[in-house]
């Protein structure tokens, strides 16, 4: 599977696209916003961490 991100301006919301990992060891395709008074969002799934790039 495969791990997604739009890159927007500093200051905006971000979104991510998380499946998890590859193979087997993935998960239901989510995703996850980070809003605009935040800096980073971990995945509920397997808990990896999405940190703006800004
Ligand atoms: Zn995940």
């Amino acid at each position: 599977m495969e791990t997604n991100t739009k890159k927007n301006k500093n200051g905006k919301m971000e979104k991510f696209v998380c499946s998890g990992g590859d193979g087997g060891n993935g998960h239901p395709k989510i995703y996850l916003t980070i809003g605009e008074t935040e800096q980073s969002i971990s995945c509920p799934y397997c808990g990896k961490v999405f940190t703006k790039s800004s």
